[in-house]
């Protein structure tokens, strides 16, 4: 790819929410966790929707029906409709219909929001690799999904049998814990089979085509808590990005990012969509933002150093500049434990 390497976090002089259009929004991590809305959410969603905003809501879960993900969205004080969600079962149907008859079988191992997204691209989900599938699809079947649904994906996909995933995320979330995701269940069949499927949800292409198609917008921003999904993904789609650390996402991890794992902005929460950004200056042999300027082994040892005071998420940005530009097209190597610790990050 010829795209420059990101070596900072950008500035923004407008509010995030209206120097663009159309927010394409994660929902776990970044607008709720465990099933309750995450702090400041709800408030800041409605203020940029009342500010012209589109808000859209992006999932790699296929297991649900985007009539059941914006009746829950609403029900957490989200006024949402099911067009404004977008998941990769609608990604992975739209892939599948454009390499198939019209009208085609489709052996499906997943939830309701597989054969509904399916039915909707005028495939007929069936059950059986008996059925004559002229594609296999595996999305998120949830905990109830039979161990022998595997076996008739394998069956299939043996026989040469064009293979589709919704998605590949190796854990899902749940109150009680990591769970395996629809990735771990690919993996059962990829063992069995030894196949390769066509993959459509966050962060490869097919996802994003999907929320620009069905949003139509013209300056998307992704709003998401994971690097190697939302970030990614943005970043695949040659979009900005905005990372919220609400979610899976901490400050060292985001120190570390590679290219491809480095938003446009960073906040703490989605009151971030709301205002400007502030701009990262070089400074000295450092970066400055804000009360803080960041260096680079100042000391002779391999750390990042902080220098200054203010609002912790101005530090961490200066910290970002110091890291990536250190990095290049790598990850950075230097500890930032420290100077994490002194934002409270
Ligand atoms: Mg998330």
């Amino acid at each position: 790819m010829s795209r420059s390497v990101r070596t900072r976090p950008e500035g923004s002089g407008q509010a995030l929410s209206e120097a663009y259009d159309t927010a394409l929004l994660d929902l776990d991590g970044v607008v709720y966790a465990g099933g309750n809305a995450i702090v400041h959410a709800v408030e800041s969603l409605a203020t940029a929707r009342a500010g012209g905003m589109r808000l859209a809501y992006v999932t790699n879960n296929a297991l649900r029906t985007p009539d059941t993900v914006a009746g829950h969205l609403t029900e957490l004080g989200i006024p949402t409709d099911a067009d404004d969600v977008i998941t990769s079962a609608q990604a992975v149907a739209r892939l599948i219909s454009e390499q198939v008859p019209a009208g085609a079988r489709v052996l499906v191992i997943g939830g309701e929001g597989l054969r509904v997204a399916l039915r909707e691209r005028g495939l007929v989900p069936v059950e059986s690799a008996d059925d004559d599938p002229a594609a296999v699809v595996q999305g998120f079947g949830g905990p109830d999904l039979p161990w022998g649904r595997f076996a008739e994906a394998s069956y299939a996909v043996a026989r040469g049998v064009p293979w589709f995933a919704s998605n590949t995320d190796l854990t899902i979330p749940s109150g009680r814990g990591i769970a395996p995701g629809n990735g771990a269940a690919v993996e059962v069949v990829r063992i069995a089979t030894g196949a390769e499927p066509q993959v459509a949800g966050k962060p490869l292409p097919p996802m994003h085509r999907e929320t620009i198609l069905r949003t139509g917008a013209e300056r998307p921003l992704v709003v998401g808590d994971r690097l190697d999904t939302d970030i990614e993904g943005a970043f695949n789609g040659q979009v900005d990005s905005l990372l919220v650390l609400t979610g899976v996402t901490d400050g060292a991890l985001l120190l570390a990012a590679p290219p491809q794992h480095r938003p446009t902005y960073v906040a703490a929460d989605l009151r971030g969509m709301l205002t400007g950004q502030p701009e990262v200056v070089a400074s000295g042999a450092g970066f400055r933002c804000g009360g803080w300027t960041a260096t680079a082994g100042a000391t002779g040892a391999p750390v990042l150093e902080l220098e200054g005071d203010g609002d912790a998420l101005d530090g961490l940005r200066a910290l970002c500049a110091v890291a990536w530009t250190a990095a290049g097209e790598g990850s950075c190597a230097l500890d930032g434990g420290k100077a994490l610790a002194r934002l409270g990050l």
